[in-house]
């Protein structure tokens, strides 16, 4: 999951950025609006945080060229004025929810949670499954033949790519663009060790092993048939 940020001042921008970082998702983080607005457009976010005050274009303005153009990834914006017009306004303009500054991280994250959720659809599952294993979305948890397994949060993220492209090679440099947010270096072997400790929970204690190495290609998970 990608989401991108949009804040100009620079701590409430590296915290929010830490903060969703930590939580699992991938975060990319804009200084303006222009910056934003290009961001936003030109790669696939699963949503934006949206400041309302920005230098160049102001939040608002981003939000119409975004909804002009199509784009209907769930915004949810920071404003600082507590102002009825102001939540109005910017529901208004397509945005999903706001938060008024300052506010606790823990709220943030379960407006983004939920919002996540929604842009989802309800008929998608919101736990995903091969052979024996579950990932459920909402409880952020997993279980294999009814254990359950603690995962970290970028395992949690790893394995959730895994299972939502089941049976589809994926290459290590798609892994660490979806999971890690890094440009891809050939030779750190960040995924290699991620992934191998993903396997020692998720695979090592059982029988039937899912994930498998494509040798020279990535890595797949796949329930065996049958
Ligand atoms: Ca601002």
């Amino acid at each position: 999951m990608k989401i991108l940020i949009i804040e100009d001042e620079a701590k409430a921008g590296d915290y929010l950025r830490q903060g969703l970082s930590e939580a699992g998702y991938v975060t990319d983080l804009a200084r303006d609006g222009a910056d934003g607005l290009h961001h936003a457009l030109t790669a696939d976010y699963d949503l934006l945080v949206l400041d309302v005050m920005l230098p160049g274009l102001t939040g608002w303005q981003v939000l119409e060229a975004l909804r002009g153009a199509g784009k209907d990834l769930p915004v949810i914006f920071l404003t600082a004025r507590d102002q009825v017009e102001d939540r109005v306004h910017g529901l208004e303009l397509g945005a999903d929810d706001y938060l008024v500054k300052p506010f606790a991280f823990s709220e943030l994250l379960a407006r983004v949670r939920t919002l996540l959720r929604r842009g989802r659809g309800n008929a998608e599952a919101s736990v995903l499954r091969a052979a024996d294993l579950e990932l459920d979305l909402l409880r952020r948890r997993v279980m294999r033949a009814g254990t359950r397994i603690e995962l970290t949060a970028k395992e949690f993220a790893l394995l959730e790519l895994f299972m939502r492209r089941q049976g589809e090679v994926l290459p290590r440099s798609l892994i660490a663009s979806q999971v890690w947010d890094m440009n891809f270096d050939s030779d750190t072997n960040v995924i290699e060790v991620a992934v191998r400790r993903l396997r020692a929970k998720v695979d090592e204690p059982f029988s039937v092993r899912l994930i498998r190495t494509v040798r020279g290609m990535g890595y797949v998970l796949e329930a065996p048939e049958g």
